[in-house]
């Protein structure tokens, strides 16, 4: 049977993506050596490197004056590598769910963080718009989809401080403004690649400026200057995130994957809103376009476990909910089809006819 792959992280990506990184893993480029047990150094692979740093640069219009950096330790170490490079004084954060308040939580190590709103008391449900972010901040850090309530700031703010953003999970999904950021960053595996690389685009002239000695392999400097050689960096998920962007380009590149997504939206939003059984977890105008979060309706709330059964049978695959929010998520990255998308949308239809 064919699988439908909502999952949230580690996530669908395209087929040829998967088929040629595994080609590369028995055979790098006719070299005999697989991909797995070539040097980081060796001279076929600095092009692999570089090719993905231009496609990052192009497909995003990256401006001038920007690098573009592969690491490991996940969005996570961002967290931390964030502030400690760009915290002078202090910064603001908008706590928009769990990562959000990660990112808070090690920006506090380093200096004075002002929670800027949040919409905790709301469990997340929506995004918060009350504020106006004070003009002596060294930057505003928000997280552009909140990958497990399911909304998104699919925009760019208008604020008078640089931006820092985690676009862990909606990177490539819309054309961004680059220039508003001092730094982008995220985990690869939920719009890019497999499971272990990081990429972070940051501006070269607000690098070196706080206060405080940082460690090496912490400093962006380090692997900015190395052009993310300093130590062995993950080759086989950078190779992966390579095949990606070859096939964002070949697809029309951003400004396609956001009317796909679009479309993908006005698909499953427009079944939740008209089925009798569901009902969207969110505010209406925060709506996610990558996770799509759903859950019965209060009234047929027992029908819970039997959807997710009815759903697992017909090929969907890692529609189960978070843990914090319950009921359904349905991860729509750029991967995912019009047809995965009508395939759950028939799912649910089908489900409300036999109740
Ligand atoms: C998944 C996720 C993270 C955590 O990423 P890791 O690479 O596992 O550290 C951080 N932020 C967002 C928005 C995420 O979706």
């Amino acid at each position: 049977m064919k699988k439908y792959n909502f999952n949230a992280g580690p996530s669908i990506l395209p087929r040829e993506v998967i088929e040629n990184t595994a080609k590369q893993c028995l055979d790098f480029e006719g070299s005999g050596l697989s991909l797995m047990e070539m040097s980081h150094r060796a001279k076929n692979f600095q092009p692999v490197v570089d090719e993905a740093v231009a496609l990052f640069k192009e497909l995003l219009e990256i401006p001038e004056g920007y690098s573009v950096i592969f690491l490991g330790g996940g969005a996570s170490l961002q967290f931390y590598m964030i502030p400690l490079n760009f915290l002078i004084k202090k910064a603001a954060y908008l706590n928009t769910g769990v990562w959000a308040k990660k990112a808070m939580k090690e920006a506090k190590l380093v200096g004075d963080v002002i929670e800027l709103a949040s919409s905790a008391e709301a469990n997340y449900t929506y995004i918060p718009k009350d504020w106006t972010c004070p003009a002596d901040v060294d930057y505003l850090h928000i997280t552009t989809n909140n990958t497990i309530y399911g909304t998104e700031v699919r925009k760019e703010y208008d604020v008078n401080v640089p931006m820092i953003a985690d676009m862990s999970s909606d990177i490539f999904s819309r054309p961004i403004d680059v220039s508003k950021y001092d730094a982008i960053y995220g985990g690869a595996q939920k719009n890019l690649a497999m499971a272990g690389v990081t990429f972070v685009i940051v501006k070269n002239d607000k690098l070196g400026l706080a206060p405080r000695e940082i460690p090496t392999m912490l400093d962006y400097r380090t692997h900015v200057e190395k052009g993310s050689m300093f130590n062995t960096p993950p080759v086989v998920p950078i190779y992966c995130a390579l095949e990606t962007l070859r096939w964002l380009k070949a697809n029309g590149g951003v400004a396609a994957m956001d009317k796909i997504a679009r479309e993908r939206g006005e698909i499953v939003y427009g079944e939740i809103d008209r089925n009798k059984l569901f009902r969207g977890t969110v505010a209406e105008e925060d709506r996610s376009l990558m996770n799509i979060c759903f859950v019965m309706k209060d009234e047929y709330k027992e029908l819970e476990k039997e959807f997710f059964d009815f759903a697992t049978e017909r090929g969907m695959v890692g529609l189960k909910g978070h843990r914090s929010v319950g009921g359904f998520r349905a991860s729509c990255y750029n991967a995912m089809s019009i047809e995965g998308c009508n395939a759950l949308v028939q799912c649910m239809k089908d489900f409300e006819a036999k109740h």
